[in-house]
């Protein structure tokens, strides 16, 4: 039956092949029955996706598999600026696809999400211009290129890549895991790459197909992740606005699972990550649509999860100060959409930490007023924010100054604190004697005239 369908698609192709535009075309051909992208035609693709757009695409690789083939990445993003325009950095993001090497439609979204920007940042799409402008984005199209050339699950060692990774890898009833962690140079290679190269990522997609769903950690335990209130946050704002797809923990919405890259990406890394299971059909069907109207929807996911990267983490910001003596009173706001704990404002000098707040929790979106005590009369130091990105674990700490002359600061020494109880206690009495004065001289109602002997006495 595929394979009369798959006929039915040759046809259709052969005879409609004109009126598809090049653009919307999948880049492969036709093999062992499904329409296929080959190692060989995506090194080409990517390669000149390089050589004709040399101002945003970036290409390298992150070593080789099994049988030597390179581990292409497509790096996308205004290479002409390092930083964003305001001087901070770019915002990260890791995609990879092609675990499996049967799962065609979850490596075409990888490579319809390289397409997308590429596309848009060439027809002066302002989205895509944004984006590019103020990101990176990293995506390995195709982890498992051997197994993908011979149409199986299975890298050519016959492991299931995506259980041969170094978070509890081999503790789930499993199959084909490896015969290590990392055993298999696909893997270790990517892993490889997050570390060396994404380790500050704030957003990581892994895309395999099966079964219509997005999968948050964990896959290991059925419990909810530290970061849910982040997984949930995006789930509500998916099904509010995009797309219907189910999102749940990958343990529950599929089945428990050990040794994912979903798994080692959150549980290892700290990124906030999702895999993105793109259809209920494992192949590519023999009918001929294009991927951007096959996945489209996915596509609208996947621009949403990028164009909010900003939010992804928690992102803290001090909107008050009051130094009063040795008490520090801070107001903070966390602007991301996931919490932090054990977070505290520091006042340093240089490396030398001379003074820090109790411990604090900030909430996503939220804000909250603190006082901690034992300020140092030392002047001079600078402010700063140290805090982890997310309330899992591994999640990446970070240290940002503080810019002081963007908030209200009210500072209080000690003399200070002496004149200010003068001018507040001191005030009263003060204006009931001038008061006094002034009213004894009501009597005698001041006149022009009486300014003469007061000039008189001066000529004298
Ligand atoms: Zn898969």
């Amino acid at each position: 039956m595929r394979s009369a369908f798959f006929m039915l698609g040759v046809l259709l192709c052969a005879s409609f092949s004109g009126l598809v535009s090049a653009e919307q075309e999948w880049p492969g051909e036709p093999i062992d029955n499904h329409v296929h992208l080959t190692w060989a035609t995506l090194t080409l693709e990517v390669n000149e996706w390089a050589d004709d757009n040399p101002d945003i695409v970036d290409l390298t690789s992150t070593g080789q598999s099994e049988l030597g083939k390179t581990l292409w990445v497509v790096r996308l993003s205004d290479w002409s600026m390092e930083t964003k325009a305001n001087g901070s950095a770019k915002e990260i993001i890791y995609i990879d696809g092609g675990h499996h090497g049967n799962e065609y439609l979850g490596t075409a979204l990888a490579w319809l999400s390289a397409k997308w920007y590429i596309n848009g940042w060439n027809d002066g799409n302002e989205e895509a211009i944004q984006v590019l402008q103020n990101s990176e984005i990293h995506i390995l199209i195709m982890l498992n290129p051997d197994g993908n050339d011979i149409d199986t699950r299975w890298n050519i060692n016959q492991v299931d890549l995506n259980r041969n990774y170094d978070h509890y890898w081999n503790t789930c009833p499993t199959t084909q895991p490896g015969s290590s962690a990392f055993s298999e140079s696909e893997t270790a290679a990517n892993s490889n790459y997050m570390n060396t190269e994404v380790p500050d990522a704030d957003l990581y997609v892994t895309m395999h197909t099966g079964v219509w769903i997005m999968l948050y950690p964990w896959g290991k335990w059925p419990e909810q992740p530290s970061d849910w209130e982040l997984f949930h946050y995006i789930r509500d704002d998916v099904h509010e606005s995009i797309s219907d797809i189910p999102i749940q923990n990958a343990n529950q919405g599929l089945y428990p699972n050990c040794g994912t890259s979903r798994d080692y990406g959150y549980g290892v890394m700290g990124y906030p990550t999702f895999t993105f299971e793109t259809d209920d059909e494992q192949f590519v069907p023999g009918t001929f649509e294009s991927l951007h109207d096959r996945l489209g929807e996915e596509m609208d996911v996947m621009r949403y999860l990028i164009d909010n990267v900003w939010y992804w983490r928690a992102r803290l910001v001090l909107d008050e100060l009051l130094v009063d003596d040795e008490d520090v009173t801070y107001t903070i706001s966390n602007l991301g959409h996931a919490s932090t704990r054990n977070a505290t404002l520091q006042y340093i000098d240089g490396t030398n930490i001379l003074w820090e707040s109790n411990n604090f929790t900030a909430n996503a979106t939220d804000s909250f007023t603190a006082t901690s005590s034992g300020f140092p009369s030392v002047e001079g130091g600078e402010w700063r924010l140290s805090y982890q990105k997310r309330v899992v674990d591994s999640a990446q700490w970070v240290n940002e100054t503080v810019e002081l002359s963007t908030l209200e600061v009210y500072s209080f020494s000690n003399s200070d604190i002496t004149l200010l109880w003068i001018l507040q206690f001191g005030a009263l009495p003060l204006f009931v004697i001038c008061f006094a004065f002034w009213w004894s001289r009501e009597e005698k109602p001041f006149q022009l005239g009486d300014a003469e002997p007061l000039d008189a006495e001066l000529v004298d």
